[in-house]
């Protein structure tokens, strides 16, 4: 049940309806907005209590919440949400400008991902990926350097003051992942792992939730939903291709989920070209469709040398071509009613 106030409304009104649904055994969320108050409802609540509700001062409407996920629905929040990754001064999902997230696949040593996050930095990439534990298919491939890669992580941090999100892929590793990363990610072979959702909840980080490949979005709501129910507040959720008949891409990016997911939720929704594609040619375009579509962000892989890398080499930009992908992008942001991030360069050539 969704409770709409007007924004005049005064404490002791708002006490008072959330006292009455309380009383009827149901947990109440409130959230403020410029032009409305919105008091969220779960519970089994019966149906008198609706038309009791309505009648008290300062409500404008009452209204069941009739699809399957509440706390991520749009009308449970009174403004979309907006991610901080990295804390006051790190870098926002959700807002006007276009948050880009980029780094390599996996963490392979300390230089290269240096050189990667300065070169990324430097064109206006504000959060640095980067997998320390890696969900690999084949059990002898590259499995990520672990904690020494999740120390990488950290040094390169401090170094560009970039945060850093990283891969969770048991809910044994949350702590020690924790404490490195600003934003933990939950990746697409995890995204229905329900215990590590409801412990990952409990932490109160940032949460990166990627879309399983073959999950519907109803479901991929649903994960979100898990996390919530448990306090999580800061979730983005990432379109990052499905799997279909198609053989000629990796996956299939799902543009449709993109506005689809910006109407049935007030989380940040960001798109994974990468991972869709699975080749370095289509990067850019599939990212040009994410943000005409209203994608709130990118994240993108990006290796100094994609032909060494350890991992999805073919996917991977050079620094060099990400730079162009971002200049690209400018145009379509703008058209789409967005900003690019602010960067040392596009203030020089401003000057
Ligand atoms: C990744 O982003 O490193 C990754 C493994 O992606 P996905 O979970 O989407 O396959
Ligand atoms: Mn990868």
């Amino acid at each position: 049940m969704v409770i709409v106030c007007q924004a005049t409304i005064g404490e002791n009104e708002l006490d008072l309806i959330r006292e009455r649904v309380e009383a009827h055994g149901g947990r109440t969320y409130l959230s403020r907005g410029a032009e409305k108050v919105i008091i969220g409802c779960i519970g089994d609540l019966h149906e008198g209590l609706e038309a009791e509700i309505n009648s008290l001062p300062g409500v404008e409407s009452v209204t069941k919440v009739q699809t399957p996920y509440k706390l991520v629905a749009s009308q449970f929040r009174a403004e979309r949400t907006i991610v901080r990754a990295g804390g006051r001064d790190g870098t926002s999902i959700g807002g006007d400008e276009i948050a880009l997230i980029a780094g390599p696949c996996s963490v392979e040593g300390l230089e290269m991902l240096r050189e990667t996050a300065t070169a990324v930095q430097a064109v206006g990439a504000g959060i640095l990926r980067g997998g320390a534990f890696k969900p690999r298919t084949s059990p002898y491939s590259f499995q990520g350097l672990g904690e020494r890669g999740l120390e990488y992580l950290a040094e390169v941090r401090r170094e560009t003051g970039m945060p850093v999100v990283t891969e969770v892929m048991d809910a044994r590793q949350i702590d020690l992942v924790a404490e490195y990363a600003d934003m933990l990610q939950v990746g697409a072979r995890n995204m229905q792992n329900f215990t590590l959702l409801a412990e990952l909840g409990r932490i109160r980080r940032p949460v990166l939730l990627k879309r399983g490949a073959s999950a519907t979005i109803e479901e991929l709501l649903m994960a979100a939903e898990y996390l919530m129910a448990q306090g999580a507040r800061d979730i983005i959720l990432c379109e990052r291709g499905i799997r279909t008949f198609e053989r000629a891409t990796r996956n299939t990016l799902d543009l449709s989920a993109i506005p689809v997911l910006k109407e049935e939720t007030h989380l940040p929704v960001i798109a994974d070209p990468s991972h869709a594609g699975g080749r370095a040619d289509l990067v850019a375009p599939l990212a040009y469709g994410a943000v005409a579509a209203g994608a709130d962000g990118l994240m993108i892989e990006v290796h100094p040398e994609p032909e060494q890398a350890l991992s999805d080499g073919d996917q991977s930009l050079r620094p060099a071509e990400f730079e162009l992908l971002v200049e690209g992008l400018r145009p379509i942001a703008e058209a789409a009613g967005r900003r690019m991030p602010f960067t040392k360069a596009t203030e020089r050539d401003a000057a």
